[in-house]
């Protein structure tokens, strides 16, 4: 067993490390603190990934047919790890690397992989995820958005909720169901993917107000919106199986942790100047959030390994998540407790991660999801359906 980063492996990181130093500006720590969805970030973003396009290091992992350089998944990771420890630079356009493109590669039309890709690898496109809904979040197959077909495509009206970086997205992955009127099913086989133009008219955003910063959060309402069939993607019926697909990328390999261990060290360093890192038991709940984060990085890690060999998802990608969960609370919890003065307006950054950390348990679906599902795949107990 080689737990050990390669001498290529090595040489990466540091070239990111190094490019980092160079293209982010001395003010990039109080950009963040906006958000991802921030009017700053979003263009911010924008000049960033392109600069990571011109070096290759925007989609690397991405095949040489689709523009990439057919990366080693390894490599790609490491450039997430170290986006991460900086706050996470490319902003809204991680979806876009980390899934949206992967699920177009997969599923899309040669026209569709024409229209959406370039922007895409050449860092210019924000796209939004239109999944949840006011009544399906964590049971997302309850979406009720309608997608009635017409000559020509579909006709959408509906709302959806808690969509990050709408605000500023040219596209949504919408996913909406072909109503039982027009033929649908009413469960999973029913919904479609619609790659819907922000800009069509019938298309309302509503920013909502949100702790993790400015413009991050909306609704989205859709009033008789058309959105052509040539933008459907994959196949009516097939939508489930590249949501599954999708989120497999969404939700694994980002190095939260990264972010929270720099937060930690950070709040270890104030603790050392101001003399309170004397006390053990300040040292000891240390040891206890750093392994926390150290725990999350190497169930990570061994989701990654699985994909770089091509084996399929298992249990351990649920209890990563959760890993990486409990991390970002356990070194909240720690600056809470330690360092007090940091949320009473002092931290600017330690605010904004405890603020995130809240979230964190929430975004990219619930946390207790993960918990049921670590208890079906990986303990084999019985599902509520199945249970008596
Ligand atoms: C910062 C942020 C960004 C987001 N961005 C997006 C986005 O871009 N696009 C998008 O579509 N959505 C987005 N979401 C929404 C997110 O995916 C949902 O909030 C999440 O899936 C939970 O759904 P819900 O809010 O409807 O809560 P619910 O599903 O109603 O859950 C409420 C509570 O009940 C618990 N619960 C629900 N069902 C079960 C169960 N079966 N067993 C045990 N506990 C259960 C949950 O764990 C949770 O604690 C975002 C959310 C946040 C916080």
């Amino acid at each position: 067993m080689e737990f050990g980063w390669t001498a290529v492996e090595q040489m990466h990181r540091e070239r990111i490390r190094e490019l980092l130093d160079d293209l982010l500006p001395p003010d990039w720590e109080q950009m963040s603190l906006h958000g991802p969805g921030s009017d700053e970030q979003t263009a911010f973003s924008k000049d960033f990934c392109a600069e990571l396009a011109s070096r290759n290091l925007l989609v690397p992992n991405w095949p040489r047919a689709h523009g990439g350089e057919d990366a080693e998944v390894w490599q790609q990771f490491i450039l997430g790890e170290e986006m991460w420890a900086v706050g996470e630079p490319r902003g809204p356009q991680y979806m876009n690397i980390n899934w949206v493109g992967p699920a177009l590669m997969k599923y899309g039309t040669p026209e569709q992989l024409e229209k959406y890709l370039p922007p895409i690898r050449e860092g210019q496109a924000v796209w939004c995820q239109g999944f949840s809904e006011p009544s399906a979040g964590s049971d997302l197959a309850a979406l009720r958005t309608q997608a009635v077909p017409v000559d020509g495509g579909y006709r959408v009206s509906g709302s959806k909720i808690w969509t990050s970086y709408a605000g500023h997205a040219d596209t949504c992955f919408l996913l909406a169901r072909v109503p039982a009127s027009h033929g649908g099913a009413q469960d999973k086989s029913g919904i479609v993917i619609l790659l819907a133009d922000m800009k069509s008219e019938g298309i309302q955003v509503k920013s909502i107000p949100a702790l993790i910063g400015e413009g991050d959060i909306h609704e989205v309402f859709f009033d008789e919106v058309f959105v052509p069939e040539a933008d459907r993607l994959g196949e009516e019926g097939q939508a489930w199986e590249i949501i599954m697909y999708a989120l497999q990328h969404e939700r694994v390999g980002v190095a939260r942790y990264e972010f929270s261990r720099r937060i930690l060290d950070r709040a270890v360093g104030k603790l050392k100047e101001s003399g309170r890192w004397d006390d053990p038991s300040v040292q000891e709940k240390a040891g206890q959030a750093l392994m926390l984060c150290e725990a999350a990085r190497m169930l990570v890690y061994r989701i990654v390994d699985g994909k770089a060999r091509d084996l399929p998802p298992d249990a351990y990608a649920n209890v990563a998540r959760w890993a990486i969960v409990l991390a970002d609370n356990g070194v909240n919890d720690f600056l809470t407790e330690n360092l007090p003065e940091g949320l009473l307006g002092e931290d600017p950054v330690q605010q904004a991660h405890h603020q995130r950390a809240i979230a964190a348990g929430v975004a990219s679906g619930a946390a207790e999801i993960q918990l049921n599902l670590i208890a079906r795949r990986w303990l084999e107990l019985p599902s509520e359906r199945t249970r008596t």
